[in-house]
């Protein structure tokens, strides 16, 4: 999308960028200064913190109806689901950092026994990195933006934020919401724009550190930015997990599994980043999984003609893909029954739930990540055969989830593939849990964040050692000469 197909966001003008990046380092570096000046730097330093996690809690809650509505405009998400999966898991998430930073800013003693240690003193601090660049994708556009943001400000840096140009209501609504929220200037700042204004930011090679979510494409391309300039960096990526039903599973779960996978797989559309993208399925669980599939797609979209909450994709490209590949599948398709949206389907980009099943590895539907309200089945036989070839062709996901009974088989699963996370008999929840690591692995990505997990990503473990001085003679081995009478000693 460019400058001009974009007509609500104003993108910010690339001069204005150069002078956010000089006020956010400038910054950091006042705050450092006023800090250090202070008697107790650290005890400010905390309070500082904890009153900026404050005012971005209360900036989210006080606009929380504006963020709602803002992301019913950009792509429909009604009220509930916005509520449920963004912003109180986001207020959960900044009151959680203020509670438990106190403890987590502590410094951390070393104890060394040995003689060139043992008359010192090791502690280990957190430092914050410096300025960060924080760039938001579009599926969960506040959550994915602000959650990272709080993390980033516990850990003491400055920020500077670009959210998802697919979502301009809501880049917007933030950006109001954080310039009016009383953060000190150059604290955060928040860049609007898309592929030539990022680019802009990533090229002046003046950041401490990037964190980035979106998809493997564009992550690559900011991992390699990053490595110019020698900035660390984080990704939160994407791509394809799995989902399996084994045959030690009890045939009685099968319709809460169904339903347990169709929040993940159809929720915001399908939009999100741990979707159970696929579905792999034991051949005898395979009749009544399917069966199942049927009974509940109608029972939970009984009349999608007129289904009004259903959270639409995000823009035509988004839509005509995802068309395509459903025309061009080989599978056997099911939707609810009352699936008809008439000829507005297109301009609204409203894609129905939609489970595929007869279909096999090479289907255009297990080529790349659906990001769809898509659910391709595949019938496997032998488990290990099914590991490697998703070893083969997709490689450490971001999350596998597991429907099995069976302690060893799940084990077997978990030992074998690699991924950024694991749910065993549900899907998606998980990134809900405070204090749990959220982040991928190999092509899903790498860093993490959450909690404690946020707050370590975004500073840095410094070791400070303080020797003293009368202990110099259980040190003096070191010193030049190093000639015979040392070597006999
Ligand atoms: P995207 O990669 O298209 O965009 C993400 C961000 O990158 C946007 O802010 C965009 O402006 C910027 N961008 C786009 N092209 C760029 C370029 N050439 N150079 C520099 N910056 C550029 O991703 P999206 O469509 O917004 O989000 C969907 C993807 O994100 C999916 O793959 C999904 O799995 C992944 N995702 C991952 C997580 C996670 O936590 N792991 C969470 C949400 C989404």
């Amino acid at each position: 999308m460019s400058n001009t197909d974009c007509k609500i966001l104003r993108y910010t003008e690339l001069s204005e960028i150069d002078q956010k990046i000089k006020a956010s380092g400038d910054c950091f570096f006042d705050k450092q200064l006023k800090l250090s000046h202070e008697s107790d730097p650290r005890k400010k330093d905390l309070q500082f913190r904890q009153l900026q996690l404050k005012k971005l809690y209360y900036a989210v809650k006080d606009h929380e109806e504006e963020l709602i509505d803002a992301m019913y405009e950009d792509f429909h998400r009604t009220k509930l689901e916005s509520i449920a999966n963004e912003t109180t898991k986001l207020m959960n998430d900044i009151l959680h950092l203020i509670e438990i930073l106190p403890k987590i800013m502590k410094l951390r003693k070393v104890c060394d026994r040995s003689p060139p240690f043992m008359f010192g003193k090791t502690i280990v601090e957190r430092i914050s990195r410096g300025s960060v660049l924080i760039i938001a994708p579009f599926n969960f556009p506040v959550l994915l933006a602000l959650s990272p943001l709080a993390a980033a400000l516990a850990a003491g840096n400055t920020v500077i934020l670009k959210p998802s140009e697919s979502t301009p209501q809501t880049a917007i609504t933030m950006e109001n919401l954080l310039t009016t929220a009383g953060f000190p200037r150059g604290l955060i700042d928040v860049v609007q724009g898309g592929k030539d204004e990022t680019t802009r930011l990533l090229d002046c090679g003046k950041f401490d550190m990037i964190f980035y979510t979106g998809s493997p494409r564009v992550g690559s391309i900011v991992a390699e930015k990053a490595g110019k300039s020698l900035t660390p960096c984080v990704l939160e990526l994407g791509g394809k997990s799995p989902t399996f039903i084994t045959e030690n599973f009890k045939a009685s779960n099968i319709k809460t599994a169904v339903k347990r996978i169709f929040c993940g797989a159809f929720g915001n559309s399908g939009q999100i980043c741990v979707s159970p993208d696929y579905l792999l399925v034991h051949k005898s669980m395979y009749p009544k999984v399917l069966e199942e599939c049927k009974s509940v797609l109608n029972e939970f979209y009984p009349d999608f003609s007129t289904e009004t909450d259903f959270t639409r994709m995000i823009h035509k490209n988004a839509y005509e893909n995802t068309m395509e590949k459903l025309n061009s599948t080989r599978g056997t398709k099911i939707s609810p029954v009352k699936s008809s949206i008439g000829p507005d389907a297109a301009s609204l980009h409203i894609v129905p739930p939609t489970v595929v099943y007869d279909i096999d590895w090479n289907d255009p539907l297990m080529k790349q990540e659906n990001f769809a309200p898509v659910l391709p089945i595949i019938e496997y036989d032998n488990l290990d055969e099914t590991i490697n070839e998703i070893l083969k062709k997709h490689d450490t996901p971001l999350v596998q989830y597991i429907f099995s009974d069976d302690q060893t088989e799940i084990n077997r699963i978990l030992t074998r593939l690699r991924s950024g996370g694991c749910v065993v008999g549900d899907t998606v929840v998980h990134v809900a849990i405070s204090d749990a690591p959220f982040g991928g692995i190999g092509s899903s990505g790498y860093g993490n964040y959450g909690g404690l997990h946020g707050f370590n990503t975004f500073s840095h473990e410094r070791i400070v050692f303080k020797q003293p001085y009368w202990n110099d003679f259980t040190l003096s081995m070191r010193y030049p000469p190093n000639n015979e009478r040392k070597e006999k000693l």
